[in-house]
């Protein structure tokens, strides 16, 4: 079986202690590749020495809602004149937009992810889209850039939304939450969506998988995600691996072929 985790910050301080088992235990479970989105520009150059030291490690980058406190309005310039020196930069993210923030500076965040989606426009690059309490938003942005698809990672919404941001060409990014059996509208999304849009992921460290609460989450179990759709879709996970690695490739132009 072969799968790409679309979404792990692989980056972070998590995984420190153990990053080559977490990245050996992935390949074990058939996860040869992922994708590292961006959250500061404080972290890209983490994100670019990781890339280059593992096989099979895509990056994104881009300035995150949720650490919109850390950017500096020049980090938008900065990001231009990094992409220009990163050809290999697979998608600009993690960009979005966030209405749990407490602080949330609504125009603020508004002028970050659009911007951002408008230098994906210029560059033909995907976008890997964070979203909370905030869809119609997001998807409001992507209508008003016209040829930007991407992902929308740990996707929360109606079966409608859904619809549209498939309209939009977009990938939903499905994680962990699918796992839990209480989960009834992200399974509704998951059983209603055409298959060709159906993305896996995990977010680790975060969003652990049923079974997994309070642990910390990592790639392999991507996998376990993999299986919990198919089983909603009926259709075996081999098939479900096959199709969402398929989607993977194609929303976010990565070459076909495990990676040496
Ligand atoms: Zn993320």
């Amino acid at each position: 079986m072969e799968l790409i985790d679309t979404h792990v910050h692989l980056d972070l301080d998590a995984f420190d202690p153990d990053r080559p088992a977490v990245l050996d235990r992935a390949r074990a479970a058939g996860v040869q590749e992922m994708v590292l989105p961006g959250v500061t520009r404080a972290r890209w150059p983490d994100l670019d020495a990781l890339s280059r030291h593992y096989a099979g490690l895509h990056v994104a980058y881009g300035l995150h809602p949720i650490f919109l406190q850390d950017h500096a309005d020049a980090d938008l310039d900065a990001l231009e004149d990094w992409l220009d020196a990163h050809p290999e930069t697979v998608a600009i993210g993690e960009i979005g937009l966030d209405g749990y923030r407490l602080d949330r500076d609504w125009d603020r965040q508004w002028r970050f992810y659009t911007r951002q989606l408008a230098i994906a426009r210029e560059r033909e690059l995907p976008v890997i889209i964070h979203s909370r309490r905030a869809l119609d938003e997001v998807l409001k942005g992507l209508r008003q850039h016209q040829g930007v698809t991407g992902i929308l990672h740990a996707f929360i919404g109606s079966p409608q939304q859904a619809r549209q941001a498939v309209d939009l060409g977009c990938c939903l990014g499905i994680g962990g939450p699918v796992t839990y059996e209480r989960a009834k509208k992200l399974h509704r999304v998951v059983r209603e969506a055409p298959l060709e849009a159906l993305v896996v992921e995990t977010d680790a460290p975060d969003q652990p998988l049923a079974g997994h609460q309070g642990e910390r989450n990592e790639p392999g179990r991507v996998r376990e995600v993999n299986t919990a759709m198919a089983t909603l879709r009926d259709i075996a996970p081999q098939d479900m691996a096959i199709i969402t690695t398929q989607n993977a490739r194609r929303i976010l132009r990565l070459p076909n072929g495990t990676p040496q």
